[in-house]
């Protein structure tokens, strides 16, 4: 296909892999981010198989793994130790994993990768102009192009997706996180993901997330959740109450708080659930969150941000414009909406006041795990490589060979 000229609205994990590949390929792209100085924001995630093997054709995965730390286990439990949830990559493959990260190190990994692509700071862009959409029209009155393609990935609070006017559903979760990244001193599970819960009311989570560059100190991403119509009362309560409380559920998590002294060391996190009737218009394509954001509770939402960019690409290569935006609407759409559909049901199961619920939690999960059918459908889901209700996502065999030698 001829080059074309491509704007990228955000410079998340969507927009930088996007940028990445999408110049590699010969396309003049420019990115457009709001932040006057990009970078990441929160703590840590989990990369998961699906995303990985995306790094890995990229030739990044080196990289990832001389920063990230492996992950075995999910392991959630309650304080008096009942286990609740214990899922293993291995239960797929021996040699499968997830790899624990900071944003910054992901984020530091693809900016470097983008080479001399444009990015313009500090602009934030309101939509495509009136009267052609082959401009962006900025906040501040500016216009940018013309561009032959638009990607619009300006997250889960996208205001460009309501332009392509498919929302079918938009909807803030009414519970969020407070998160942090924590120094890992000697946690001993530095393998594993671990959660404790009381009933839906109460969640820590424990990641662990390898270094970044420039900072060799291992960390672990820190989550705590709480309704975000609790944010601001936590906010003016003296944090020594809250970590009281942290204490009570998780002593040796609380242990690790100790140089949390102030309010500002937790960013706060809100999650939305959006399904669209339509991910392009026109010139204009969603990527990453602004096409289908959803809660954390699976750990996908990067995955499927560098997925969604991968695919546009390969789109890109083999049909015309509107052929390659309907083709990579409909290849994604078949992978996220599995994702869309558990994240849902999920979400008020460890978040939510809903004691019942959480009750039968606690008795059912393990063993629905267990039953035919059920373990794997739950491994793949875990490791993004459910596709569909009955595929799956195919894995290299040189790829899961790549991710092998991580093993420390
Ligand atoms: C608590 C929490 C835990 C999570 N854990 C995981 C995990 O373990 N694994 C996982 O895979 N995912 C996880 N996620 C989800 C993941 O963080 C997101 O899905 C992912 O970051 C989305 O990337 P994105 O590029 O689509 O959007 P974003 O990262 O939100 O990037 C959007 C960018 O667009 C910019 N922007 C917005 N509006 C404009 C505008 N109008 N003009 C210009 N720029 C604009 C923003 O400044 C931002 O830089 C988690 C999320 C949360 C909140």
């Amino acid at each position: 296909m001829t080059p074309l000229r491509i704007a990228i609205v955000g410079y998340g994990t969507a927009g930088q892999a996007a940028a990445v590949l999408l110049a590699r390929d010969g396309h003049q792209a420019e990115i457009f981010e709001r932040a006057p100085e990009p970078g990441p924001l929160g703590a840590g995630f989990l990369l998961q198989p699906s995303g990985l093997q995306v790094l890995w054709r990229m030739g990044l995965l080196d990289d990832v793994l001389s920063h990230g730390a492996r992950v075995d286990r999910l392991y959630g439990e309650t304080p008096c130790g009942r286990a609740v949830m214990d899922m293993r990559y291995a239960g797929l493959d021996p040699r499968l994993c997830g790899i624990g990260m900071q944003r910054g190190a992901l984020f530091s990994i693809l900016d470097q990768a983008r080479g001399d692509t444009v990015l313009h700071a500090g602009i934030t862009i309101e939509g495509p102009d009136d009267a052609d959409d082959r401009w962006l029209r900025d906040a501040d009155g500016g216009r940018h192009g013309p561009f032959d393609l638009v990607l619009a990935a300006d997250g889960a609070a996208s205001r460009l997706r309501g332009r392509l006017g498919g929302v079918r559903r938009d909807a803030v979760y009414p519970w969020g996180a407070l998160w942090c990244l924590l120094d890992a001193a000697d946690w001993p599970h530095l393998t594993e993901l671990r959660q404790r819960y009381v009933a839906a009311r109460r969640m820590i989570g424990l990641l662990p997330v390898g270094t970044r560059p420039g900072d060799a100190t291992p960390r672990l991403s820190f989550f705590w959740s709480l309704p975000i119509a609790a944010f601001d009362g936590w906010q003016a309560a003296a944090l020594d109450g809250w970590r009281a409380s942290v204490a009570s559920i998780w002593p040796e998590a609380s242990a690790l708080l100790a140089s949390t002294t102030t309010h500002a060391h937790l960013a706060r996190a809100t999650y939305r659930d959006v399904t669209l009737s339509r991910w392009h218009r026109g010139r204009w394509v969603l990527l990453g969150d602004a096409a289908h954001a959803m809660s954390p509770q699976l750990g996908q939402g990067v995955n499927m941000a560098l997925l969604d960019a991968e695919a546009l690409r390969d789109a890109l290569r083999s049909e015309d414009l509107p052929a390659a935006l309907a083709a990579y609407a409909r290849v994604r759409r078949r992978h996220v909406a599995i994702y869309q559909f558990w994240s849902r049901w999920l979400t008020p199961v460890f978040q939510s006041e809903r004691d019942l619920i959480a009750k039968t939690r606690d008795v059912a999960f393990r063993p629905m795990g267990r039953l035919p059918g059920g373990r794997g459908h739950m491994l793949r889901v875990l490791s993004g490589t459910q596709h569909g209700v009955f595929g799956s996502l195919a894995l290299a065999p040189e790829f899961v060979d790549a991710l092998t030698p991580s093993v420390r």
